[in-house]
């Protein structure tokens, strides 16, 4: 069969497995590149070669049963840079870039901590863009600690990471300059409203316990301020409808400056707030 046929006959297969035909042509070839080791270029202009379908195969079944694409290829792009990612991580999502965005633009950092680094997207993209900043994360999964280590490993990027909850790993007597975090938001309730494929990701980087999806955050706001200098930046993401509850835990912790920020969807998706040691 020539490569074109096996990628059209794919992508058939998955637009009948359920995934939207748009998507399923461009997975199609992702997937065809993929599995046959084949360029970018070869993918587009060997399309008379013969391609060998046993070796798609695999990745297709995988597919069909809705595994997420990530997993499928090993990898994701996040802020121009290409992540491992394995069923151990959450799956780097664009709208984070934002919240690597707001960190930036903060000034005078010097030392940050990322609280649930997963894949370690956010803290490994911050440590390549700010080199001279020391930079801690921190996880409960050693197993997604592991990836992110690799990923810090294939970015040149050196980050201090730390096994545990929440900022219980970051070490005493140290006062950062930005905490900043994508906790895991969704609520149980919402189970029901999710695909297939964010399904496939581990639960415990997406469900927070509390009935509201807000567990994360409240503690995130009790702990926070005793672990950052005056001036400090505290910046999370956050999910569909809880940035302004979000935004009153950061008032009400007695943080300055609260600030929501819009996704290119227009949706309230980063909150952020400045913490002043009072006198
Ligand atoms: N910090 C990682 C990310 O943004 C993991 C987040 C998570 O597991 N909730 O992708």
């Amino acid at each position: 069969m020539t490569l074109s046929a096996l990628i059209f006959q794919a992508s058939e297969r998955l637009i009948l497995a359920g995934i939207p035909p748009d998507e399923a042509r461009l997975e199609a070839r992702l997937l065809a590149a993929h599995a046959l080791n084949l360029t970018r270029e070869a993918l587009f202009l060997g399309q008379s070669d013969e391609a060998d379908t046993a070796l798609l195969e695999p990745f297709l079944c995988r597919r069909e049963s809705r595994e997420p694409l990530a997993y499928l290829l090993g990898e994701r792009g996040f802020y121009g840079r290409d992540f491992f990612v394995t069923p151990d991580v959450l799956i780097p999502r664009p709208e984070t870039e934002l919240l690597v965005e707001t960190t930036l633009a903060h000034p005078k950092v010097e030392t940050l901590a990322d609280i649930g680094t997963g894949s370690g997207c956010i803290a490994v993209t911050l440590a390549c863009e700010l080199p001279d900043v020391r930079i801690f994360a921190t996880d409960l999964s050693e197993r997604a600690l592991s990836v992110a280590r690799r990923n810090a490993e294939r970015l040149g990027a050196a980050v201090e990471f730390l096994p545990g909850d929440l900022l219980g790993p970051l070490p005493d007597g140290f006062l950062f300059d930005a905490i900043v975090s994508n906790p895991p938001y969704i609520s149980f309730g919402e189970k029901a409203t999710l695909s297939p494929e964010v399904l496939g990701e581990p639960h415990v980087a997406l469900f927070d316990v509390e009935a509201d999806g807000l567990g994360f955050y409240r503690r995130l706001a009790s702990k926070s301020s005793q672990k950052l200098a005056p001036g400090g930046l505290l910046a999370v993401e956050v999910g569909q409808g809880q940035a302004a509850p979000v935004a009153q835990l950061w008032s009400a912790a007695g943080f300055e400056d609260v600030t929501i920020l819009l996704d290119l969807a227009g949706i309230g998706r980063v909150v952020r707030g400045i913490w002043h040691l009072q006198p």
